[in-house]
């Protein structure tokens, strides 16, 4: 017996078999394709965008950069761990970029939209002045990641919050103008913000600007959506440029299974996430695929399994019951020992004041970890699978960035993997490659700004 077979013995049956219902097969992922493709199909056209839980926005972003922008710019990042600033160079092939991070406190993400819409303001002004760009008027990308229904380039209504912020009278309003009020109320700057835009869209934009294959964006971090180029005519009603021939479509796949879609594959973990997020019922695809949530999903299963005294002797730890308390990035940690060596986990549970777990205990929660990142990879790839189906293309460059897709040890191996499996096999030569984007809510944002400030002289 090989040491693997020996240690995947390790594993006890009553973990293995509570895991079960996490092991989505091929079947099970078509038929969530399936049902997705219905989604999306629906999303497209106006008239049926109303009942579609993905909602297929517009991002009027119909060049993909040429390699020959230039000038200066700035961008904002708001929608992910961090919020940035940045004050970007582009000139041909050469690439320049400084950038602050600045903190969104708490009480700012669930307060008012005008607080929120300050602070960006004032983080801006604060770094404009320090780069010495504050009168300049540069054009500004607005990398702004959280569904909104576009109006033009630089417009878009807010139509909910995700990822734990929830600011009150902003749903609804368009965020261009929130900041625009903002920006009006400082004279010691002068920035024109020439367009928003969502991070998939940025993701797709900086890996296109590399490689031209790039038809596909993803953002599996804090949350999870996808977006992709569309041929015009697949758009009924489209507003935008109809002498070009395609434009990028945000899906925002993360509302997908919000009107009962993915009811079949919910487990109670899933069931119970939802009940105890800033947002019940809302992104419940994201809520089993992304990095604000996989933590928590991998320490309600070991809360489970302890109080059926199969881990730890059934001696429950009062940290591990907090919730939240089990960090996306503890999965990555301990999927990152190699087979059979427990030394990360220790560490992990060493910090949840759990200090002397046995070999079997680690064996256990390396699988219960393995088996909720692997369903949220495989959720994630038979999204992708769909969209290339979707497009039709044998040949195509997926862009793919954040924190949980560049951290975790497995993810890119299992999806280079189960993306090719998943697509049609009516696509010949088919050739799928990932790649992970440098920054593309910042760079993303300068290359689009670059193309609004070229169409808008003013
Ligand atoms: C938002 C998307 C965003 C994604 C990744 C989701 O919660 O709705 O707009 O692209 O997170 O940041
Ligand atoms: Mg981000």
């Amino acid at each position: 017996m090989k040491i693997e077979e020996l240690r995947i013995q390790d594993i006890s049956p009553e973990v293995r078999n509570g895991c079960q219902e996490l092991n989505l097969s091929d079947s099970v992922l078509r038929q969530c394709m399936e049902k997705l493709r219905a989604q999306i199909d629906l999303g497209l056209n106006p008239s049926t965008r109303e009942q579609a839980s993905v909602k297929c926005y517009n991002t009027y972003v119909q060049d993909l950069p040429t390699g020959k922008e230039k000038g200066q710019f700035l961008a904002l990042d708001l929608g992910g761990t961090n919020f940035r600033v940045l004050l970007i160079t582009l000139n041909g092939r050469h690439f320049d970029m400084q950038s602050k991070i600045y903190v969104v406190p708490k009480e700012i993400m669930l307060g008012a939209g005008e607080v929120l819409f300050d602070h960006i303001a004032s983080c801006l002004e604060s770094f404009a002045l320090q780069h010495r760009v504050a009168k300049k008027n540069l054009p500004l990308g607005f990398t702004f990641s959280f569904p909104l229904n576009q109006v033009g380039l630089k417009s878009g209504i807010l139509t909910r919050w995700t990822k734990g912020f929830n600011c009150a009278n902003t749903v609804g309003e368009d965020v261009v103008q929130m900041l625009a009020k903002a920006l009006a109320k400082r004279d010691s700057i002068k920035i024109d913000v020439v367009a928003i835009l969502n991070d998939t869209t940025g993701t797709l934009m900086s890996c296109a600007w590399k490689n031209h294959n790039c038809k596909v964006g993803v953002i599996l971090g804090t949350g999870s959506n996808a977006c992709y180029v569309e041929k015009i005519k697949n758009v009924i009603g489209f507003d935008g440029d109809t002498s070009k021939p395609h434009v990028i479509i945000n899906t925002e796949w993360g509302a997908f299974g919000d009107h009962g879609e993915l009811d079949f594959i919910r487990t109670p973990y899933d069931k119970e996430i939802d009940k105890h997020s800033v947002n019940p019922g809302k992104q419940l695809h994201e809520k089993m695929i992304s990095g604000m949530y996989l933590g928590e999903l991998a320490r309600l299963l070991i809360i489970k399994f302890t109080k059926d005294k199969v881990l730890f002797g059934g001696q429950i730890n009062p940290k591990l019951q907090e919730r939240w308390s089990f960090l996306t990035e503890y999965i990555s940690d301990i999927e990152s020992d190699p087979r059979g060596v427990f030394k990360q986990c220790r560490n992990v549970l060493g910090k949840l004041n759990i200090l002397d777990p046995t070999d079997q205990d680690c064996s256990n929660i390396r699988y219960i970890c393995e088996s909720v990142s692997r369903r949220a990879a495989y959720l994630a790839s038979a999204g992708v699978a769909t969209l290339i189906n979707k497009m039709d293309i044998p040949s195509v460059t997926v862009g793919v960035d954040g924190s949980l897709y560049r951290f975790h040890p497995h993810f890119h191996n299992l999806m280079h993997e189960k993306i090719p499996e998943l697509c049609n096999s009516s696509i010949e030569n088919l050739c799928i490659n990932l790649m992970l984007s440098e920054d593309g809510s910042g760079r993303g944002a300068a290359l689009i700004a670059a193309s609004g400030s070229e169409n808008n002289p003013e």
